[in-house]
């Protein structure tokens, strides 16, 4: 079975206007999700807002099923808010987390969840501790079982860091959180749309992820997973009368599904947006766009590798479509812009957003160049020479 890069490529029209390798900050949307978020836009200015998110409704509801079937669990286990960020947020602060509980997390644990745990250490005096990562660079599980003990209340990891080839064994993380019973949020905010994603397979309890990163939606968009069973554990975070009802003058019932975590108002453009998107995604299949982009990823890095005064500072054994790099000679921003003014996206990654694990390789800054499907070949070669020619 051939991959139709062209017919995508076709139906993205910002390919023929820049190399696009910044897919992970976000990719480029295809047209039939614009044109979601358009028509509604359309429908709003002509027939009002509340209205036309009446006549939207089939659509709207459309896209808890397509993030589901993606995804695998039931669409009642998924919350739709407005960026990853958020979706973990109401995830991490609905746990029952107290004083002497333990958080095991990864090395390259995204900034703003590691944010999130010291908040909470300050606050309710929990212990972070990372689990180290074995000579490949993703977590080590054989250690994370030794530090497992009656106080770890949470595994909480990044799936796909934010720069780095790294892809995090997921998977076998479940089986030792599910072993001991312990409960497992996974941040799949670069790994949904890159990879599959399945999380019965998984056996996360929780998982977040975005909507304009791999999966080519909308900005503003986002969803959150929590699985049944386990969201009864929880108590959200903040609740209003789209997330619970006020049922009796000093009483109130919250949902029994998982919108609990959303809240009343929604961007329905971006939903519906979003929905076009996992369904672009599910017709051409996660499978074959994951092959593609990892083909895609190593020739990019092969290539870079070879440039004089290039160095690519991916880990992982497993690799994805983040491809990070640095240039002897010149700053990460001098590259990004140097690059951008050749009609190049990438974008810049710095300590901050990964301390742990940057601090540790003794890098302050790289260069994140990141594909996707419907780059081509061609791309990566014309990226080369413009590098080259800095
Ligand atoms: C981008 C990113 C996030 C945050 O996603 P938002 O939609 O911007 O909130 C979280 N985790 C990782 C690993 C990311 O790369």
């Amino acid at each position: 079975m051939t991959f139709d890069t062209d017919r995508y490529r076709h139906e993205t029209p910002g390919v023929h206007n820049r190399i696009h390798f910044n897919n992970a900050g976000a990719a480029l949307m295809p047209l039939p999700v614009y044109m979601a978020v358009k028509d509604h836009m359309d429908l709003e200015l002509n027939i009002g807002g509340y209205e036309a998110q009446d006549r939207a409704r089939p659509a709207f509801e459309r896209t808890y099923d397509a993030i589901a079937e993606l995804i695998n669990c039931d669409r009642s286990e998924i919350a739709l808010v407005e960026n990853a960020t958020v979706a973990w947020q109401m995830a991490f602060y609905g746990l029952p987390l107290q004083e002497g509980d333990r958080i095991l997390t990864a090395e390259a644990e995204y900034a703003a969840n590691v944010i999130a745990f010291l908040q909470l250490k300050q606050r309710k005096g929990i212990t972070i501790d990372f689990i180290p990562s074995d000579n490949t660079g993703q977590v080590d599980t054989d250690a994370l079982e030794a530090m497992i003990d009656d106080r770890v209340k949470l595994i909480s990891i990044t799936h796909i860091p934010t720069n780095g080839g790294l892809i995090n064994p997921a998977e076998r993380i479940g089986k030792i959180a599910k072993k001991h019973g312990i409960p497992y949020l996974l941040d799949a905010c670069q790994a949904v749309g890159q990879i599959p994603v399945d999380v019965e397979k998984i056996g996360c309890d929780m998982l977040s992820a975005t909507g304009r990163k791999y999966l080519r939606g909308p900005r503003g968009t986002g969803f959150l997973y929590v699985r049944k069973g386990f969201m009864e554990k929880m108590d959200p975070p903040f609740l209003d009368m789209h997330g619970a009802e006020w049922t009796e003058i000093d009483r109130f019932e919250v949902r029994p599904d998982a919108r609990r975590f959303e809240n009343w108002e929604f961007n329905t453009s971006a939903v519906l947006g979003l929905g076009a998107a996992v369904d672009y995604l599910l017709e051409i299949g996660i499978e074959p766009v994951s092959r593609r982009l990892r083909i895609l990823a190593d020739t990019l890095r092969t290539e870079l590798s070879a440039v004089a005064g290039v160095e690519v500072h991916d880990i992982g054994a497993e690799k994805g479509g983040l491809v990070t790099f640095r240039h002897m000679d010149k700053s990460a921003d001098a590259v990004k812009c140097y690059l951008s003014e050749n009609k190049v996206n990438t974008s810049v990654t710095t300590t901050s957003s990964t301390r742990f694990d940057l601090e540790k390789r003794n890098i302050d800054e790289l260069v994140r160049s990141s594909v996707h499907y419907y780059n081509n070949e061609n791309e990566i070669d014309r990226f080369v020479e413009i590098l080259k020619k800095m």
